[in-house]
């Protein structure tokens, strides 16, 4: 009898509507296992593809994409309840950005490279960029289309087969991106997608992946990583964030206040690297408050049925419920709403979750809304001394995905980028560079470690194998047996010569491992 993971289906819903969409039938270990199988098998051929072969093969995916770029839209809003602007500008988009880098690029960026030795002189090195094998792409839902293909794409581009586990509240997302890539003509056993719960995620690991990319929470990043470090499985981790905004008094405070509103509630403020901490200099942290709450009272929430909101649905009861449980845990401990700080969840039909963008100040780190991520439309504001109170601030945590420095000079800005410790620092700017197709994507500390996109993303889903070959073919090499005290000093002598500082040294002890040797060998000298 097959055994099914957790639940034999998943209910797909709209959270902004309430609206069922269908159901998916979750896999059971076994089909985890033959789709493993039948990965592996395509993955030998695919991987011995010459990469310009592999980019032949993907570039239908492209015209696709483009093609089907409303309805990909459409799909992602009513699975998610985020706006179809944001589902546009932030999943299909620089989805298709990456696509193209990598279409571009990735022959150029997989090309084995030849090493120059220096004391091997005989010896020709090259190092190869090839396939894991099978790779488990786990994925989140706050941007399912986006993270999923872009990932899958560049385990493609490696050589790599695909198994991918979408979020259990995405599944009907990543099956469409499986169909998207079958329909332009790729073999289906390279890329598959497998719809489950978290059981399902951890067989996909058991079944014998090669390698794991893995986007979601803290808390389950250490289980995959752990399931992985028995298995002694590579894993790239793209965790949570807490992510920091340094507004200083020389910004351009109305640049700060529009990208800052929109940083920190876009994708209803379900994002990794959304701004949750604003840290602003005192003299300006009125102004900039005040302009701040003004802007968030412009913002439309609701379901997308023209256009016309700018905040959607979060995704499900779990994540308000989390959201209301931190903006109740600061109020109580002394927290100011400056606007929101409730929302209106409906229940069975009606199930749909809306959390109003939410300001507060008054906040310390006593308050979890100050420490843990929230994941949800809330901001904090806290004025600061100075730049570095304001570094020191930012610094402080247990994440390091993103920050961003608002200010005109550019010596500050650039210092505090460089004493920020997080994956990503943006000068006047919020988040819309992370997506970025040709720049790597990854945070520091409990936000993770691998690199995703750009250059280093197609690198992370392939290892460098050392291919050194000997040139000449020679009898003989002086490092192999018999060991003797004359090969000893020679060697000993020749130090200085190979590693020394100064040129005149170098020249000396070299002059004394010639006599040496001729002492030693040929007893001249
Ligand atoms: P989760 O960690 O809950 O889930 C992520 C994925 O892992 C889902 O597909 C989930 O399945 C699966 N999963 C759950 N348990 C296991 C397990 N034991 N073994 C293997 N897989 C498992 O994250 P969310 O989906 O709630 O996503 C939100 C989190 O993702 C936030 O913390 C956010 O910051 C982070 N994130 C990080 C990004 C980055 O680039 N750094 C980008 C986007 C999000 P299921 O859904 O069925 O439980």
């Amino acid at each position: 009898m097959s055994e099914a993971l957790t639940h034999d289906s998943i209910p797909a819903v709209n959270p902004a509507t309430g609206e069922s969409l269908g159901s998916v039938p979750v896999v059971t270990r076994e089909q985890v296992q033959s789709a493993f199988h039948r990965a592996r098998q395509a993955q030998h051929n695919w991987g011995a593809t010459p990469v310009a072969g592999r980019v032949l093969a993907l570039r239908p995916v492209l015209d696709l994409m483009i093609e089907r770029r409303d309805a990909l839209a459409l799909k992602i809003s009513e699975e998610t309840g985020k706006p179809r602007f944001e589902a546009l500008v932030a999943e299909v988009i620089p989805t298709l950005d990456a696509l193209d880098y990598y279409l571009r690029n990735a022959e150029t960026l997989l090309q084995s490279e030849r090493v120059a030795h220096r004391l091997l002189r005989t010896t020709r090195s090259t190092l190869y960029h090839e396939p894991y094998g099978v790779v488990g792409v786990i994925t989140p839902w706050n941007y399912p289309f986006f993270l999923t293909a872009s990932i899958g794409l560049s385990a493609l581009f490696a050589g790599n087969a695909v198994l991918n586990k979408p979020s259990e509240f995405t599944p009907l997302v990543g099956l469409e991106f499986e169909r998207l890539l079958r329909e332009a003509g790729l073999p289906p056993a390279l890329y598959q997608c497998l719809p489950g719960y978290g059981a399902t995620g951890q067989a996909l690991i058991e079944a014998g992946c090669n390698k794991v990319s893995f986007t979601g929470s803290v808390a389950t990043g250490r289980k995959v990583a752990a399931a992985c470090g028995e298995r002694l499985i590579p894993v790239s981790l793209e965790l949570g964030g807490k992510d920091p905004a340094i507004v200083l008094a020389d910004a351009d405070l109305e640049r700060a206040v529009k990208s800052l509103t929109w940083g920190a509630f876009t994708n209803c403020g379900q994002v990794c690297a959304s701004v949750e901490r604003i840290y602003v200099q005192e003299s300006v942290a009125d102004r900039f408050t005040e302009r701040f709450v003004e802007s968030v009272r412009e913002l439309r929430q609701g379901p997308d049925s023209a256009y016309d909101v700018d905040v959607g649905s979060m995704v499900n009861r779990l994540q308000f419920e989390k959201v209301s449980a931190q903006v109740e845990d600061a109020t109580a401990k002394g927290a100011q709403v400056l606007i929101g700080g409730q929302g209106q969840a409906g229940e069975g039909e009606k199930a749909r979750y809306y959390y109003a963008p939410t300001v507060l100040t008054q906040v310390d780190p006593s308050m979890d809304v100050e420490r843990e991520e929230t994941f949800g439309p809330v901001v904090t504001i806290v004025p600061v001394r100075d730049a570095d109170d304001a570094l020191s601030r930012a610094n402080d945590s247990p994440y390091g995905l993103t920050a961003s420095v608002w200010t005109r000079s550019k010596d500050v800005a650039e210092r505090l980028a460089r004493g920020l410790h997080f994956g990503s620092v943006f000068v006047n700017d919020s988040l819309a560079p992370s997506g970025a197709g040709e720049v790597p994507w990854g945070g520091v500390k409990a936000s993770g470690f691998g690199k995703s996109r750009g250059p280093q993303g197609l690198r992370d889903m392939s290892r460098i194998k050392h291919v050194s070959v000997d040139r000449f073919n020679l009898r003989d090499n002086p490092i192999w047996y018999p060991y003797s005290r004359d090969k000893y000093r020679l060697l000993s002598e020749f130090v200085p010569a190979l590693f020394g500082v100064s040129p005149t040294r170098r020249v000396k002890a070299g002059i004394r491992g010639v006599r040496t040797g001729l002492r030693a060998f040929f007893g001249l000298g």
